[in-house]
């Protein structure tokens, strides 16, 4: 871009658009912020950062530093994982005030593997307005770049850290025909994709979204039989923030094929093939043989 058409892109009438708007009072402004890139904030999330009474964060320092970026200060509320209920209680005792409060996460959207939902709640449930501020958020990105195609997706957020909780979270996914969507911390990408081998079959598609719209951003997409060897092929690679994309399950016939798989699956987590058989059955109405089958199949594909 040259100097020319940034100045023009600070003269747009749209920037002043977003100040005349309605803001009103009595009001929870949910803003996004950028995952990486600061540029990625939105002129109306800027807008209403500037205006807001106060911004409750999860980390104060981290939303200080945001906001001094854009030539912001506001006062802040700490309202983070371990202190929602009470914060809930503050926020909205200055809304009834006739306050505007934003509430922003470390990054992205809030709510979204993010602390906010437990304050929203108290806040719709007290019968004040709530308002989203959409933008950045790490899930979304990673779809759209991912090149799978396909309509749907299921959001599964953080694994279970545990091994055997994450194989039994796994096992219930199997049968799911969404494309999954996981996030997960640096420390435990390969902890996350030795699980993900053990249980899903080797063709399926898997999509890297690492670093999104840092200075090292990857996008890759391979089989997940050949994950691992990308993952430990470069060793910054266990450093970087991730979003993993798993190809939904290829449709297998009609809309119950997929239930019963899952249920079967998450049988096979606790049971024997034989059980799991049986009481799939006996909780789908299918039949045992064809659910047995399909038992030694998944297991088959696990091991
Ligand atoms: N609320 C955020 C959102 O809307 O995306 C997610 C917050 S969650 C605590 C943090 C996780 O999001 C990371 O562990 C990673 O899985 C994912 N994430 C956040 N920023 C990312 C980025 N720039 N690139 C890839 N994944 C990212």
């Amino acid at each position: 871009m040259t100097e020319q058409q940034s100045s023009t892109i600070a003269q747009l009438p749209v920037l002043s658009e977003a100040a005349q708007q309605s803001y009103p009072t009595a009001t929870l402004y949910i803003v996004a912020t950028p995952i990486g890139n600061v540029a990625d904030i939105s002129v109306r999330a800027l807008h209403v950062l500037g205006m807001v009474d106060a911004v409750a964060c999860e980390d104060t320092r981290n939303t200080g530093h945001l906001l001094s970026r854009f030539g912001l200060s506001r006062p802040m509320i700490a309202a983070h994982q371990h202190n929602e209920r009470e914060v809930a209680d503050k926020i909205i005792h200055r809304l009834q005030a006739g306050e505007r409060i934003a509430l922003v996460s470390d990054a992205g959207t809030p709510g979204v593997s993010d602390p906010g939902a437990r304050i929203v709640d108290a806040v719709r449930a007290a019968g004040l307005r709530v308002v989203p501020l959409p933008g950045a958020s790490a899930a979304i990105a990673a779809i759209s770049a991912s090149g799978l195609v396909n309509d749907q997706f299921h959001f599964v957020g953080f694994l279970p850290a545990k091994a055997k909780q994450r194989e039994a979270a796994l096992l219930a996914l199997l049968g799911t025909s969404a494309t999954l969507v996981l996030y997960e911390a640096p420390h435990r990408i390969v902890d996350c994709v030795a699980a993900l081998a053990a249980v899903f079959p080797p063709a399926r598609q898997v999509v890297f979204a690492r670093e999104l719209t840092k200075l090292f951003e990857e996008i890759h997409r391979c089989p997940l039989g050949q994950a691992m060897a990308w993952v430990q092929a470069d060793a910054h690679r266990e450093k970087g923030e991730f979003v993993v994309l798993v190809e939904g399950a290829p449709a297998t016939g009609d809309a119950g094929d997929a239930e019963a798989e899952r249920i079967l699956a998450i049988l096979l987590a606790e049971c024997s093939v034989k059980q799991a058989a049986s009481l799939a059955a006996q909780i789908t109405g299918r039949k045992k043989n064809a659910l047995y089958e399909r038992a030694l199949q998944i297991k088959g594909d696990a091991g």
